[in-house]
């Protein structure tokens, strides 16, 4: 064989090996994503465009299409890096049972790359908030905060712990070489139950980052009032309102207050106490989960979908039920006081800091006193406050620094909880959030004012008198209770 033929084919071979290589490399257990066969394809045409590299490129694609079709040995497989269904009517403690025992299973002898889809899945079919990752001396505890209780799932090696620890960075797009300071990130997995909205946290500790999750927008997991820790009262007032045939129920706070939260709870519970008897339509803006049950529309503009036209084009459907994401003009508004007199029960928001403002702000739009007052059934506005860890919170004496503040609002100035954090709540002493409510119900004397288009302190100073308890009196509970910090109440009170 001549000097240079022999030259050109160990170059080939070469080629050949280190493009197989490099194609099938994120394949392998340990890095982070993979490789696609789309993406693979549209590397090796580009290199193909040299007649040189031709022949090595199309062979190297045939020896990645081989790597991909082949069985990927337990560990590394990625197709079937999920749980097996559960049914949809098990109870909180069966589900848990058996997400555990499979879970238990699947990851003994898994991968780290796996082990992070099973647990977000795992999360996701458990309805879990939270998903933690809590490494220790010797092994590494997984463990779910379901409905507030902090359940383990698995322990895993220090082995397993590292690959799921760089597979989670990879995800939430953290810097891999930082191990020393606290991170945050978020990503969006798909898994058979629904999208799983993940914001994740690490936080360096002693023997490792711990790794906290917080599952969020899950498909089907649509969230329940009981889950939500509305406080009892406003529980049975929402509920209450909710079996009302036709009227309009307002919900208010700002963005991240938990308002969109309530309503797909509510639809929930509208769904379970009212069975095929409830046909519920919606025009939103985003769609945050989708429910097989209702008929949902996506507001859009730019084809001249918004909420007015979306909701006229509702009524014609016949729905008994309608949510509308919100009301900010006069048309909107109009549209749905007049479908709310006409036999239809309409949940909405509207922009307003109070729930009385609420009403308010439908005045000022144009909405007839006289037609408010005979739809209007009740207002929820709302707020999310960061709930103090129950494992580690304890009585604390107020910082001298906040006792003017608390003065000032005229509140007690002891009585109150800091949490100093635990293993718990990762050092954080924060565990999840809580909403705290003021609910306007529209009483009789609340509706005969409603027709003189009362002022927002007339409204407000007459909605106090038939028991509404202001968000700033709610928070403040809330901290005297345990359930939040000081400093975190007043954030609201003030
Ligand atoms: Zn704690």
């Amino acid at each position: 064989m001549p000097q240079s033929l022999r030259l050109v084919s160990s170059l080939t071979f070469l080629t050949i090996a280190v493009g197989a290589v490099l194609l099938a490399l994120p394949d392998m257990p340990g890095l982070g994503g993979a490789l696609s066969t789309d993406a693979a394809i549209a590397l090796v045409t580009e290199t193909a465009q040299s007649p040189i590299f031709f022949v090595p490129a199309a062979l190297s694609l045939v020896f990645f299409i081989y790597v991909k079709s082949r069985p990927l040995p337990q560990g590394t497989m990625r197709a079937a890096n999920v749980l097996p269904p559960l049914k949809a009517e098990l109870a909180k403690t069966e589900r848990l049972a058996k997400v555990k025992a499979t879970f238990a299973s699947l990851v003994r002898d898994a991968d780290g790359l796996v082990i992070a889809d099973l647990l977000v899945h795992a999360g996701v079919q458990l309805r879990a908030s939270d998903i933690h990752v809590h490494p220790g001396a010797t092994d590494t505890q997984l463990s779910v905060r379901v409905d507030g209780a902090l359940e383990q799932l698995a322990v895993l090696s220090p082995e397993q712990y590292g690959v799921l620890l760089n597979r989670l960075k990879v995800l939430g797009r953290l810097t891999h070489y930082v191990t020393d300071k606290p991170q945050d990130g978020q990503f969006s997995l798909p898994t058979p139950d629904g999208t799983a909205e993940v914001r994740i946290s690490l936080l360096p500790t002693q023997h490792g980052e711990k790794a906290v999750m917080r599952l969020a927008g899950l498909g089907n997991a649509l969230p329940v009032l009981e889950s939500l820790r509305l406080p009892d009262s406003v529980l049975r007032q929402l509920k209450r309102m909710l079996e009302k045939p036709q009227g309009l129920i307002f919900f208010t706070g700002p963005t991240g207050s938990g308002k969109t939260t309530s309503i797909y709870a509510s639809i929930n519970h509208l769904l379970d106490s009212r069975g095929s008897l409830a046909q519920i339509a919606t025009i939103e803006d985003p769609i945050e989960f989708s429910i097989p049950e209702v008929a949902q529309t996506q507001v859009n503009r730019a084809s001249g979908l918004d909420f007015a036209s979306g909701l006229r084009a509702l009524l014609r459907q016949d729905p008994n039920i309608l949510v509308v994401g919100e009301i900010r003009d006069v048309e909107t508004a109009r549209i749905a006081t007049q479908a709310a007199l006409t036999g239809h029960l309409i949940l909405t928001t509207v922009h307003a800091d109070s729930a009385p403002g609420v009403f308010n702000r439908l005045l000022e739009m144009g909405v007839e006193p006289s037609v408010l007052s005979s739809v209007a059934h009740a207002c929820f506005s709302q707020r999310l406050l960061r709930r103090l860890c129950p494992f580690c919170r304890t009585p604390t004496p107020v910082p001298a620094d906040l006792v003017p503040r608390l003065q000032a609002v005229k509140a007690p100035v002891e009585g109150y909880f800091e949490a100093p954090g635990c293993a718990e709540c990762g050092s954080t002493g924060v565990s999840g959030r809580i909403a705290i409510f003021e609910v306007l119900i529209v009483t009789d004397p609340i509706r005969d004012s409603l027709k003189n288009a009362p002022t927002n302190q007339q409204l407000m100073a007459l909605s106090i008198e038939h028991g509404l308890i202001p968000l700033r009196d709610a928070a403040l509970k809330a901290a005297q209770a345990g359930e939040v910090s000081v400093a975190e109440a007043l954030r609201v009170a003030e």
